[in-house]
C-alpha cells in the first residue's frame, strides 16, 4: 500500500466515482481501510490513529466486518492456571479474558486458585444443539395439526434435505409449536465444533423448502424468534441452546476460610438470598452473580459472537454446605461457542484458542467446542466463587477501589 493508492481512492469517493463500501474491490484490504479511515477522519473532524494501528492483515477480517476502518483493541489478561476435569478437557488451563473492567481478571484468578487448592473443577457438557425455528403460515388450526403430523411422519426427509447442505451438521430433532395459524418448527442440530448459527440457518432453509413444497404451509420467516438467538428467552433456559454445561467443586472449610476469608455458611447464605431469592424477586432469567462477566471476556478473547452473551449468561449458581466443606456449582443452560468459523480465525482470537488448546476442529469433531464450553464454565465458577465470597466477607468495594480506579 502507498499513500498515493489510498489518496487516489479517497479522491474517487469524493468524486462520486466509488462508494464507501466498494473500496475493497479496487484495492487490497489494508489500502481500502486506510482510505475509508481518512475520509471518515476528514468528514467527522476526528483523529483515528489508534483505530488504524491494528496488528493483523485487514484481509484476515474479510468475512467478519464490512466498511472496515481499523480495529477496536480490548486488553487481554489471563486467569489461572486452573485444573479442569471435564468430559472433553482434562488438565491445567490458562483462561484468556479480554475486558475493560478492572478487578475482573484478578477476581476470577482468585477463584481459580481456590478451585485448584480444592483439586480442580469437574465440568461436563450435558446437552448440545444449535436451534433455528422458522415460522410458517397455515389456514387454521386444523391445517396446523395436519402440518405437525406431517413433520412427525417425514422428519427423515427434512433431515436428508438439511444435512445435504453441510459436511458436519446433523439434524437431531424438529419440535413443532402451534399458535393460532402460525406453526413454528424448532430445528435442533449437532453442529460439532462450529457455534453453528450460519450452518443451522442454511440447513433449515433447505428443510423449509421441502415443507413448502409438500404442504400448504407458507414460510413467513426463516427465524421465527422461537430459536431464540440474541434475546433473553425462557426457552433457552429450559431446553438449552448451544452447549448446556455445568462446572462444580467441593472446597474444604480450611481452604474457604484461609483463601476466601469467609465460611461455607456465609457463601451458601449469600448465594441463596442473592442469587436465588433476589433473582426470583427481580423476575430474572439468570440466577447467578456475574456469569456474564466471564462469558463476555472469554467470548471477546476467543472470537465468539459477542451478542450471544445474552443467552450465554443464562446460568444458575448453587452453593451448599457439606460435611467436607462447601459445594458450589454453576450451570450455563445456553452457551453458544465454537472453535471453527465466525471470529475464531482472527489472529489474536485464534492464539487465545491455542492457549486453551482448543483451536480448530476437534478429534472427534465437536470435542474442541465441548472443551471450550467446559473451560468457560470453570471460569464462570471461579468468578462466582470469588464474588460471592467477597460479598460474604464484605470486602467487595475495597477490591474495586484498589484495582479498578
Ligand atoms: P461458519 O463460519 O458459518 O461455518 C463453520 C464452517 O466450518 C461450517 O461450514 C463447516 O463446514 C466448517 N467446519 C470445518 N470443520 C468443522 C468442525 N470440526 N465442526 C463443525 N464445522 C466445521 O460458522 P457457524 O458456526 O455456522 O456460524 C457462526 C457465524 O454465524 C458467526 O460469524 C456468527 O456471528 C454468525 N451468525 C449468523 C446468524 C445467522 O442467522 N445466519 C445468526 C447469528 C450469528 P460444513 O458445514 O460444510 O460441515
Amino acid at each position: 500500500m502507498t499513500d498515493t493508492d489510498a489518496n487516489a481512492l479517497v479522491d474517487r469517493v469524493r468524486e462520486d466515482d466509488l462508494r464507501l463500501h466498494e473500496l475493497e474491490t479496487h484495492a487490497d484490504a489494508d489500502t481500502a481501510a486506510t482510505a475509508r479511515r481518512r475520509l471518515i477522519e476528514s468528514d467527522a473532524g476526528v483523529d483515528l490513529d489508534a483505530v488504524g494501528s491494528y496488528g493483523f492483515p485487514a484481509d484476515r477480517a474479510d468475512a467478519n466486518v464490512e466498511n472496515m476502518i481499523g480495529a477496536a483493541q480490548v486488553p487481554m489478561g489471563v486467569a489461572g492456571p486452573v485444573t479442569v476435569h471435564g468430559g472433553a478437557v482434562d488438565g491445567e488451563r490458562y483462561l484468556p479474558m479480554a475486558t475493560t473492567e478492572g478487578a475482573l481478571v484478578a477476581s476470577v484468578n482468585r477463584g481459580c486458585s481456590v478451585i485448584d487448592a480444592a483439586g480442580g473443577a469437574t465440568a461436563r457438557v450435558t446437552k448440545s444443539g444449535m436451534t433455528r425455528a422458522p415460522v410458517f403460515r397455515v389456514a387454521d388450526v386444523a391445517e396446523a395439526e395436519a402440518l405437525v403430523e406431517w413433520v412427525r411422519a417425514e422428519e427423515d426427509r427434512l433431515r436428508e434435505a438439511a444435512e445435504a447442505t453441510t459436511n458436519h451438521g446433523e439434524l437431531t430433532d424438529v419440535t413443532p409449536y402451534v399458535v393460532g395459524d402460525s406453526v413454528f418448527l424448532r430445528f435442533r442440530y449437532d453442529t460439532k465444533d462450529a457455534m453453528g448459527m450460519n450452518m443451522a440457518t442454511i440447513a433449515t432453509r433447505a428443510a423449509a423448502e421441502v415443507v413448502e413444497a409438500e404442504t400448504p404451509a407458507s414460510l413467513v420467516a426463516l427465524s421465527g424468534n422461537l430459536c431464540t438467538d440474541k434475546k433473553p428467552a425462557a426457552i433457552n433456559a429450559v431446553e438449552g441452546r448451544g452447549r448446556s454445561v455445568t462446572a462444580d467443586v467441593t472446597i474444604s472449610r480450611e481452604v474457604v476460610e484461609e483463601r476466601l476469608h469467609t465460611t461455607p455458611e456465609a457463601v451458601a447464605e449469600v448465594n441463596t438470598r442473592k442469587n436465588l431469592v433476589g433473582s426470583a424477586k427481580a423476575g430474572s432469567l439468570g440466577f447467578n452473580a456475574h456469569v456474564a462477566n466471564v462469558v463476555a471476556a472469554v467470548f471477546l478473547a476467543t472470537g465468539q459472537d459477542a451478542a450471544q452473551v445474552v443467552e450465554g449468561s443464562n446460568a444458575i449458581t448453587t452453593a451448599e454446605t457439606r460435611e467436607d466443606g462447601l459445594y458450589v456449582s454453576v450451570s450455563l443452560a445456553s452457551l453458544e461457542v465454537g472453535t471453527v468459523g465466525g471470529g475464531t480465525t482472527l489472529p489474536t482470537q485464534a492464539e487465545a484458542l491455542e492457549l486453551l488448546g482448543v483451536a480448530g476442529g476437534g478429534d472427534p469433531a465437536g470435542s474442541n467446542a465441548d472443551a471450550l464450553a467446559e473451560c468457560v464454565a470453570t471460569g464462570a465458577l471461579a468468578g462466582e466463587l470469588s464474588l460471592i465470597a467477597a460479598l460474604g466477607s464484605r470486602h467487595l468495594s475495597s477490591a474495586h477501589e484498589d484495582l479498578g480506579r
